[in-house]
Parts: C-alpha cells; sequence; structure tokens
C-alpha cells in the first residue's frame, strides 16, 4: 500500500500542546474494541492497549486518534474518523506497548 492515508494535519501530535487547556478525563470506549481507555495522564490522551488492533491513543481536544497500525488507519479514513499515523516508538513514550 503507498497511498498516503494520514487525514489531515491539523491536530497536534501526544504531548505538544499540554499546556493549552482543560483535557477531558471522562472515561471513553475505545473506537476499535469498546474496552475502557486507559488515560495517560502526561499527554492528556486515552490510550488502549488491545494487542488485536494495536496501540490507540486518543487525544479528546482534537477528537484526534493516533496509530501506528496501517489498517486501522484505512479503518478509521474509512469511517471519516481524525486520525494520525505515529511511529511505534512515540506510542512506547506515552506509555503504550504496541
Ligand atoms: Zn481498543
Amino acid at each position: 500500500m503507498s497511498k498516503k492515508v494520514d487525514a489531515d494535519s491539523s491536530c497536534a501530535p501526544p504531548g505538544s500542546a499540554r499546556d493549552t487547556g482543560r483535557a477531558d478525563h471522562t472515561e471513553r470506549a475505545c473506537a476499535l474494541c469498546g474496552r475502557k481507555m486507559y488515560f495517560a495522564e502526561d499527554f492528556r490522551v486515552h490510550v488502549c492497549l488491545n494487542k488485536d488492533h494495536g496501540a490507540l491513543a486518543y487525544y479528546s481536544m482534537d477528537d484526534c486518534y493516533f496509530t501506528s497500525q496501517k489498517a486501522v488507519a484505512v479503518r478509521f479514513a474509512k469511517e471519516g474518523k481524525k486520525f494520525h499515523i505515529i511511529e511505534p516508538e512515540i506510542l512506547r513514550m506515552i506509555g503504550v506497548e504496541s
């Protein structure tokens, strides 16, 4: 697959906007598997570690998902969700094993 699936570049990566305001701490269900997501306080993202779909982070202030999995990105693109593909190393930085 050579086509770029990144939806747009308008939202900030995790950790880059930590002082811009109040994050949404409310519980969220994972958009992929429906499990409760873990809130990573330092990065203000919700995280799901389900190995079935790979690590997924969600930045509520931008309503934007972060994944390192191409398959997940394709699915989000089809569903019209905002997302970014990021390196697995960045997810690990958030405390996520992908
Ligand atoms: Zn999940």
